[in-house]
Protein backbone atom coordinates (compact mmCIF):
# COMPACT_ATOMS: atom_id res chain seq x y z
CA UNK A 1 0.00 0.00 0.00
CA UNK A 2 2.82 2.38 0.37
CA UNK A 3 3.93 4.81 -2.38
CA UNK A 4 7.16 5.45 -2.17
CA UNK A 5 8.14 8.82 -4.47
CA UNK A 6 9.69 7.96 -7.71
CA UNK A 7 12.68 9.58 -7.00
CA UNK A 8 13.06 7.99 -3.38
CA UNK A 9 12.35 4.86 -5.18
CA UNK A 10 15.50 4.81 -7.52
CA UNK A 11 17.44 6.40 -4.39
CA UNK A 12 17.06 2.67 -2.58
CA UNK A 13 16.99 1.06 -5.75
CA UNK A 14 20.76 2.53 -6.50
CA UNK A 15 21.85 1.50 -3.11
CA UNK A 16 20.39 -2.34 -2.88
CA UNK A 17 22.61 -2.28 -6.21
CA UNK A 18 25.32 -1.26 -4.75
CA UNK A 19 24.95 -4.13 -1.72
CA UNK A 20 23.54 -2.00 0.37
CA UNK A 21 20.40 -2.26 2.52
CA UNK A 22 18.02 0.99 2.42
CA UNK A 23 14.51 1.88 3.49
CA UNK A 24 12.38 4.34 3.80
CA UNK A 25 11.74 5.15 7.58
CA UNK A 26 10.07 7.11 10.52
CA UNK A 27 7.26 9.25 9.60
CA UNK A 28 6.60 8.58 6.17
CA UNK A 29 6.10 5.38 6.39
CA UNK A 30 3.42 6.13 9.98
CA UNK A 31 2.01 9.16 7.73
CA UNK A 32 1.53 6.56 4.69
CA UNK A 33 0.06 3.58 6.73
CA UNK A 34 -2.27 5.92 8.30
CA UNK A 35 -3.63 7.21 4.71
CA UNK A 36 -1.78 10.67 4.82
CA UNK A 37 0.48 12.24 2.96
CA UNK A 38 4.09 12.23 4.26
CA UNK A 39 6.45 15.66 4.53
CA UNK A 40 9.31 14.21 3.86
CA UNK A 41 10.96 11.03 3.03
CA UNK A 42 14.03 9.78 5.08
CA UNK A 43 15.92 6.62 3.82
CA UNK A 44 18.11 4.94 6.44
CA UNK A 45 20.95 2.69 5.31
CA UNK A 46 23.99 0.53 5.85
CA UNK A 47 26.06 2.49 4.13
CA UNK A 48 28.13 4.12 5.42
CA UNK A 49 28.11 8.60 4.83
CA UNK A 50 31.00 8.05 2.54
CA UNK A 51 29.92 5.13 0.49
CA UNK A 52 26.82 7.27 -0.31
CA UNK A 53 28.62 9.81 -1.46
CA UNK A 54 30.56 8.05 -3.85
CA UNK A 55 27.48 6.32 -5.03
CA UNK A 56 25.40 9.28 -5.83
CA UNK A 57 26.45 12.58 -8.09
CA UNK A 58 24.83 15.39 -6.40
CA UNK A 59 24.90 15.61 -2.35
CA UNK A 60 24.99 17.57 0.81
CA UNK A 61 26.93 17.24 3.76
CA UNK A 62 24.30 17.68 6.04
CA UNK A 63 25.21 15.92 9.25
CA UNK A 64 28.10 13.71 8.29
CA UNK A 65 28.80 12.98 12.28
CA UNK A 66 25.43 11.73 13.15
CA UNK A 67 25.17 9.95 9.25
CA UNK A 68 23.20 12.25 7.40
CA UNK A 69 23.86 13.23 3.51
CA UNK A 70 21.65 14.54 1.69
CA UNK A 71 21.13 13.47 -1.92
CA UNK A 72 19.36 15.35 -4.51
CA UNK A 73 17.79 13.34 -7.06
CA UNK A 74 15.16 14.92 -9.51
CA UNK A 75 14.95 18.18 -8.04
CA UNK A 76 14.14 16.63 -4.86
CA UNK A 77 15.86 16.33 -1.88
CA UNK A 78 16.11 13.42 0.43
CA UNK A 79 18.14 12.82 3.36
CA UNK A 80 20.26 9.56 3.28
CA UNK A 81 20.90 8.72 7.28
CA UNK A 82 23.40 5.69 8.07
CA UNK A 83 21.89 3.01 10.22
CA UNK A 84 23.19 4.01 13.81
CA UNK A 85 23.22 3.28 17.35
CA UNK A 86 23.12 6.56 19.71
CA UNK A 87 25.84 6.84 22.55
CA UNK A 88 24.97 7.57 25.96
CA UNK A 89 23.00 10.64 26.64
CA UNK A 90 24.92 13.21 28.77
CA UNK A 91 22.77 15.76 28.82
CA UNK A 92 19.54 14.51 28.89
CA UNK A 93 19.05 15.50 25.36
CA UNK A 94 22.06 14.62 22.98
CA UNK A 95 24.07 11.60 22.92
CA UNK A 96 27.63 11.61 23.53
CA UNK A 97 28.86 10.10 20.28
CA UNK A 98 26.54 7.66 17.66
CA UNK A 99 28.11 4.51 16.56
CA UNK A 100 27.15 3.09 12.95
CA UNK A 101 25.75 -0.01 12.49
CA UNK A 102 25.10 -2.53 9.65
CA UNK A 103 21.95 -3.82 11.64
CA UNK A 104 18.32 -2.58 10.71
CA UNK A 105 17.03 -3.40 14.01
CA UNK A 106 19.41 -1.85 16.12
CA UNK A 107 18.47 1.25 14.24
CA UNK A 108 15.21 1.62 14.92
CA UNK A 109 15.96 0.84 18.37
CA UNK A 110 17.08 4.03 18.99
CA UNK A 111 13.54 5.57 17.84
CA UNK A 112 11.41 7.50 19.94
CA UNK A 113 7.67 5.61 19.29
CA UNK A 114 6.65 2.18 17.71
CA UNK A 115 4.67 4.12 15.04
CA UNK A 116 7.83 5.79 14.06
CA UNK A 117 9.74 3.12 14.31
CA UNK A 118 8.90 1.26 11.06
CA UNK A 119 10.80 0.99 7.87
CA UNK A 120 9.96 0.12 4.36
CA UNK A 121 11.79 -0.44 0.91
CA UNK A 122 9.84 -2.00 -2.55
CA UNK A 123 12.04 -5.08 -2.19
CA UNK A 124 11.71 -6.10 1.14
CA UNK A 125 8.28 -4.97 2.55
CA UNK A 126 7.61 -3.60 5.79
CA UNK A 127 9.39 -3.69 8.71
CA UNK A 128 7.77 -3.54 11.89
CA UNK A 129 9.87 -5.11 14.72
CA UNK A 130 7.98 -3.15 17.63
CA UNK A 131 4.33 -3.41 17.22
CA UNK A 132 4.04 0.21 15.15
CA UNK A 133 1.24 -1.45 13.10
CA UNK A 134 -0.77 -2.42 16.14
CA UNK A 135 -0.47 0.87 17.56
CA UNK A 136 -0.91 2.94 14.90
CA UNK A 137 -4.42 0.68 14.93
CA UNK A 138 -5.03 1.28 18.07
CA UNK A 139 -4.50 4.57 17.97
CA UNK A 140 -1.55 5.15 21.00
CA UNK A 141 1.72 6.62 21.35
CA UNK A 142 3.95 4.20 22.97
CA UNK A 143 8.20 4.19 23.13
CA UNK A 144 9.88 1.56 21.93
CA UNK A 145 11.68 -0.22 25.11
CA UNK A 146 11.36 1.49 28.28
CA UNK A 147 9.94 4.31 28.77
CA UNK A 148 11.48 5.91 31.57
CA UNK A 149 15.19 5.03 30.16
CA UNK A 150 13.66 6.59 26.76
CA UNK A 151 12.62 10.18 28.40
CA UNK A 152 15.76 10.08 30.61
CA UNK A 153 17.54 9.73 27.36
CA UNK A 154 16.19 12.15 26.40
CA UNK A 155 13.67 14.90 27.30
CA UNK A 156 12.07 16.26 24.14
CA UNK A 157 10.69 12.98 23.49
CA UNK A 158 8.38 13.53 26.15
CA UNK A 159 6.76 17.15 24.51
CA UNK A 160 6.77 14.99 21.21
CA UNK A 161 4.80 11.95 22.33
CA UNK A 162 2.41 14.94 23.50
CA UNK A 163 2.47 16.94 20.29
CA UNK A 164 2.33 13.28 18.03
CA UNK A 165 -1.04 12.80 20.00
CA UNK A 166 -2.38 15.69 18.47
CA UNK A 167 -1.53 15.94 15.35
CA UNK A 168 -2.86 11.83 15.00
CA UNK A 169 -5.92 11.98 17.97
CA UNK A 170 -3.84 8.92 19.54
CA UNK A 171 -3.88 8.44 23.20
CA UNK A 172 -0.58 8.19 25.06
CA UNK A 173 -0.06 4.49 26.75
CA UNK A 174 -0.33 4.29 30.03
CA UNK A 175 3.34 3.53 30.78
CA UNK A 176 4.45 5.80 28.64
CA UNK A 177 2.58 8.34 30.28
CA UNK A 178 3.57 7.63 33.76
CA UNK A 179 6.90 8.29 32.55
CA UNK A 180 5.91 11.30 31.13
CA UNK A 181 5.24 12.36 34.57
CA UNK A 182 7.99 11.01 36.55
CA UNK A 183 10.47 12.37 33.74
CA UNK A 184 8.98 15.70 33.76
CA UNK A 185 11.91 17.56 35.46
CA UNK A 186 14.64 16.74 32.91
CA UNK A 187 12.50 18.88 30.52
CA UNK A 188 14.53 21.67 31.95
CA UNK A 189 17.43 20.51 29.37
CA UNK A 190 15.15 21.10 26.47
CA UNK A 191 15.59 24.38 25.01
CA UNK A 192 12.97 26.51 24.77
CA UNK A 193 13.49 27.33 20.94
CA UNK A 194 12.20 23.45 20.79
CA UNK A 195 9.88 23.76 22.91
CA UNK A 196 8.08 26.73 20.96
CA UNK A 197 8.20 24.21 18.09
CA UNK A 198 6.92 21.52 19.62
CA UNK A 199 4.33 23.45 21.12
CA UNK A 200 3.36 25.64 18.20
CA UNK A 201 2.86 21.94 16.09
CA UNK A 202 0.49 20.82 19.03
CA UNK A 203 -1.54 24.23 19.01
CA UNK A 204 -1.74 23.52 14.93
CA UNK A 205 -2.99 20.11 14.94
CA UNK A 206 -6.31 18.55 15.05
CA UNK A 207 -6.77 18.01 18.53
CA UNK A 208 -4.76 20.99 19.89
CA UNK A 209 -6.87 20.23 23.28
CA UNK A 210 -4.44 17.21 23.37
CA UNK A 211 -2.48 20.82 25.42
CA UNK A 212 -4.03 19.33 28.68
CA UNK A 213 -1.31 16.64 28.68
CA UNK A 214 0.87 19.58 29.28
CA UNK A 215 -0.72 20.97 32.37
CA UNK A 216 -1.86 17.26 33.85
CA UNK A 217 1.26 15.64 33.49
CA UNK A 218 3.42 18.13 35.71
CA UNK A 219 5.84 19.52 32.57
CA UNK A 220 3.97 23.00 32.16
CA UNK A 221 6.19 24.80 34.75
CA UNK A 222 9.01 24.26 32.84
CA UNK A 223 7.50 25.30 29.75
CA UNK A 224 7.33 28.45 31.43
CA UNK A 225 7.26 29.88 35.40
CA UNK A 226 4.31 31.57 33.93
CA UNK A 227 2.73 28.75 32.07
CA UNK A 228 0.71 27.69 34.83
CA UNK A 229 -2.84 25.98 35.24
CA UNK A 230 -4.46 28.86 36.65
CA UNK A 231 -4.82 31.19 34.87
CA UNK A 232 -4.46 29.50 31.00
CA UNK A 233 -6.83 28.28 28.91
CA UNK A 234 -7.53 24.67 30.61
CA UNK A 235 -10.76 26.35 30.86
CA UNK A 236 -12.73 24.79 27.46
CA UNK A 237 -9.77 23.79 25.34
CA UNK A 238 -11.62 21.77 23.09
CA UNK A 239 -12.71 25.62 21.79
CA UNK A 240 -9.27 26.02 20.17
CA UNK A 241 -10.00 23.90 17.29
CA UNK A 242 -12.55 26.29 16.31
CA UNK A 243 -10.30 28.91 15.61
CA UNK A 244 -8.08 28.74 12.16
CA UNK A 245 -5.22 27.16 12.74
CA UNK A 246 -2.74 29.98 12.81
CA UNK A 247 0.49 30.40 14.96
CA UNK A 248 -1.07 33.61 16.45
CA UNK A 249 -4.85 32.95 16.56
CA UNK A 250 -4.30 29.51 18.55
CA UNK A 251 -1.60 30.81 20.96
CA UNK A 252 -3.70 33.88 21.80
CA UNK A 253 -6.79 31.28 22.23
CA UNK A 254 -4.55 29.46 24.70
CA UNK A 255 -3.51 32.17 26.64
CA UNK A 256 -6.75 34.19 26.22
CA UNK A 257 -7.04 34.50 30.31
CA UNK A 258 -3.79 36.08 30.65
CA UNK A 259 -3.41 39.53 30.77
CA UNK A 260 -2.07 40.81 27.22
CA UNK A 261 1.68 41.71 28.65
CA UNK A 262 1.99 38.35 30.34
CA UNK A 263 0.55 36.70 27.60
CA UNK A 264 2.82 38.43 25.29
CA UNK A 265 6.15 37.64 28.11
CA UNK A 266 5.94 33.59 27.62
CA UNK A 267 5.50 33.59 23.98
CA UNK A 268 8.99 36.06 24.45
CA UNK A 269 10.50 33.60 26.74
CA UNK A 270 9.93 30.65 24.58
CA UNK A 271 11.34 33.29 21.58
CA UNK A 272 8.76 33.26 19.21
CA UNK A 273 9.08 35.66 16.35
CA UNK A 274 7.85 39.19 16.65
CA UNK A 275 5.72 38.98 14.72
CA UNK A 276 3.71 36.92 16.62
CA UNK A 277 4.45 38.11 20.13
CA UNK A 278 2.91 41.54 18.66
CA UNK A 279 -0.22 39.89 17.29
CA UNK A 280 -1.09 37.66 20.28
CA UNK A 281 -0.66 40.86 22.24
CA UNK A 282 -2.79 42.77 20.23
CA UNK A 283 -5.53 40.19 19.90
CA UNK A 284 -5.38 39.79 23.85
CA UNK A 285 -6.22 43.37 24.15
CA UNK A 286 -9.21 43.62 21.71
CA UNK A 287 -11.40 40.32 22.31
CA UNK A 288 -11.62 41.68 26.21
CA UNK A 289 -12.86 45.33 24.76
CA UNK A 290 -16.72 45.32 24.36
CA UNK A 291 -16.97 45.02 20.48
CA UNK A 292 -17.22 47.84 18.36
CA UNK A 293 -20.26 48.93 17.88
CA UNK A 294 -19.93 51.98 15.45
CA UNK A 295 -17.96 52.40 11.93
CA UNK A 296 -15.84 54.94 13.78
CA UNK A 297 -15.06 52.19 16.69
CA UNK A 298 -14.59 49.34 14.45
CA UNK A 299 -12.22 51.86 12.04
CA UNK A 300 -10.55 52.66 15.37
CA UNK A 301 -9.78 48.56 16.11
CA UNK A 302 -8.76 48.37 12.16
CA UNK A 303 -5.94 50.98 12.61
CA UNK A 304 -4.30 49.29 15.18
CA UNK A 305 -4.55 45.59 13.61
CA UNK A 306 -3.84 44.84 10.13
CA UNK A 307 -6.79 43.59 7.74
CA UNK A 308 -6.94 39.67 8.15
CA UNK A 309 -6.24 40.55 11.94
CA UNK A 310 -9.49 41.98 12.26
CA UNK A 311 -11.39 38.66 11.04
CA UNK A 312 -9.34 36.98 13.26
CA UNK A 313 -10.50 39.07 16.07
CA UNK A 314 -13.92 38.26 14.98
CA UNK A 315 -13.75 34.30 14.63
CA UNK A 316 -11.67 34.68 18.04
CA UNK A 317 -14.95 36.34 19.52
CA UNK A 318 -17.55 33.99 17.88
CA UNK A 319 -15.56 30.70 19.05
CA UNK A 320 -15.51 32.27 22.61
CA UNK A 321 -18.03 34.81 23.25
CA UNK A 322 -21.55 32.96 23.49
CA UNK A 323 -24.31 33.30 20.86
CA UNK A 324 -25.93 36.12 21.92
CA UNK A 325 -23.11 37.90 20.82
CA UNK A 326 -23.44 36.37 17.03
CA UNK A 327 -25.63 39.01 15.04
CA UNK A 328 -23.69 41.69 16.65
CA UNK A 329 -20.47 40.22 15.06
CA UNK A 330 -22.30 39.87 11.86
CA UNK A 331 -22.65 43.48 11.56
CA UNK A 332 -19.31 44.41 12.60
CA UNK A 333 -17.99 41.88 9.93
CA UNK A 334 -20.26 43.71 7.62
CA UNK A 335 -18.91 47.08 8.43
CA UNK A 336 -15.78 46.13 8.37
CA UNK A 337 -15.94 45.16 4.87
CA UNK A 338 -17.57 48.25 3.68
CA UNK A 339 -14.87 50.27 5.45
CA UNK A 340 -12.33 48.13 3.27
CA UNK A 341 -14.66 48.44 -0.20
CA UNK A 342 -15.03 52.18 0.56
CA UNK A 343 -11.46 53.07 0.98
CA UNK A 344 -11.78 54.53 4.27
CA UNK A 345 -8.36 56.31 5.69
CA UNK A 346 -7.82 53.89 8.54
CA UNK A 347 -4.19 54.32 8.74
CA UNK A 348 -1.23 57.70 8.78
CA UNK A 349 -0.51 56.61 5.00
CA UNK A 350 -4.19 56.34 3.77
CA UNK A 351 -4.14 59.85 5.61
CA UNK A 352 -4.44 63.03 2.78
CA UNK A 353 -2.23 65.11 4.99
CA UNK A 354 1.51 63.97 5.89
CA UNK A 355 4.46 65.06 8.00
CA UNK A 356 6.05 66.72 5.50
CA UNK A 357 2.79 68.79 4.55
CA UNK A 358 2.77 69.52 7.97
CA UNK A 359 6.58 70.96 8.26
CA UNK A 360 5.28 72.94 5.56
CA UNK A 361 2.70 74.41 7.55
CA UNK A 362 4.75 75.33 10.31
CA UNK A 363 5.05 72.71 12.64
CA UNK A 364 8.20 71.31 14.00
CA UNK A 365 9.72 67.67 13.68
CA UNK A 366 9.71 66.05 16.97
CA UNK A 367 7.29 64.60 19.68
CA UNK A 368 4.42 67.04 18.81
CA UNK A 369 4.66 65.93 15.19
CA UNK A 370 3.28 62.59 15.80
CA UNK A 371 0.83 63.66 18.65
CA UNK A 372 -0.43 66.36 15.68
CA UNK A 373 -0.32 63.30 13.20
CA UNK A 374 -2.72 60.70 16.08
CA UNK A 375 -5.13 63.90 16.31
CA UNK A 376 -5.65 63.94 12.61
CA UNK A 377 -5.97 60.46 11.63
CA UNK A 378 -8.79 59.99 14.95
CA UNK A 379 -10.32 63.01 13.61
CA UNK A 380 -10.59 60.91 10.01
CA UNK A 381 -11.50 57.78 11.39
CA UNK A 382 -14.40 59.52 13.28
CA UNK A 383 -15.05 60.89 9.90
CA UNK A 384 -13.54 59.31 6.91
CA UNK A 385 -15.20 62.71 4.47
CA UNK A 386 -12.39 65.00 6.86
CA UNK A 387 -9.67 63.19 4.57
CA UNK A 388 -8.84 65.81 2.68
CA UNK A 389 -5.82 68.37 2.73
CA UNK A 390 -7.88 71.61 3.12
CA UNK A 391 -9.60 70.45 6.14
CA UNK A 392 -6.95 68.51 7.44
CA UNK A 393 -4.51 71.33 7.30
CA UNK A 394 -6.84 73.68 8.63
CA UNK A 395 -8.04 71.38 11.83
CA UNK A 396 -4.49 71.38 12.72
CA UNK A 397 -3.60 74.57 12.67
CA UNK A 398 -6.28 74.74 16.36
CA UNK A 399 -3.25 72.19 17.53
CA UNK A 400 -0.04 74.17 16.97
P1 LIG B 1 7.13 15.04 11.24
O1 LIG B 1 5.98 14.70 10.37
O2 LIG B 1 6.79 15.97 12.32
O3 LIG B 1 8.38 15.41 10.50
P2 LIG B 1 8.64 12.70 11.87
O4 LIG B 1 8.27 11.40 12.49
O5 LIG B 1 9.18 12.67 10.48
O6 LIG B 1 7.41 13.66 12.00
P3 LIG B 1 11.11 13.97 12.58
O7 LIG B 1 11.40 14.90 13.69
O8 LIG B 1 11.20 14.46 11.18
O9 LIG B 1 9.67 13.38 12.85
O10 LIG B 1 12.07 12.72 12.80
C1 LIG B 1 12.17 11.67 11.88
C2 LIG B 1 12.29 10.34 12.62
O11 LIG B 1 13.47 10.34 13.44
C3 LIG B 1 11.16 10.05 13.56
O12 LIG B 1 10.08 9.41 12.90
C4 LIG B 1 11.81 9.13 14.58
O13 LIG B 1 11.92 7.82 14.08
C5 LIG B 1 13.21 9.69 14.68
N1 LIG B 1 13.36 10.72 15.75
C6 LIG B 1 13.25 12.06 15.62
N2 LIG B 1 13.48 12.70 16.77
C7 LIG B 1 13.76 11.75 17.67
C8 LIG B 1 14.10 11.76 19.06
N3 LIG B 1 14.18 12.91 19.75
N4 LIG B 1 14.34 10.57 19.66
C9 LIG B 1 14.27 9.41 18.97
N5 LIG B 1 13.95 9.33 17.67
C10 LIG B 1 13.69 10.48 17.01
MG1 LIG C 1 9.98 14.40 9.40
Amino acid sequence: TIQVPDAAGKIIRQLNTHGFEAYAVGGCVRDSLLLRVPKDWDITTSAKPEQVKEIFARTVDTGILHGTVTVLMEHEAYEVTTYRIDGEYEDGRHPKSVEFTGNLLEDLKRRDFTINAMAYSERDGLVDAFGGVRDLEAGIIRCVGNPMDRFNEDALRILRAIRFSAQLGFEIERETSKAISAIAPNMEKVSKERIAVELTKLLLSDYPEKMSAVFESGIAPYVSRHFNTAKTGLFQLEKLKMLPSSKHVRWSGLLRFLDPKEAAGILKELKLDNDTVDQVKILSELWKNEIPASKPEIRKVMSRINAPLIDDLLNFQSVFLDGSYLEQLKTVRQYAGEIIDDGDCICLKDMAVTGRDLIQAGVKPGPQMGEILEALLNQVLKNPEHNSREYLLNYSKDLF
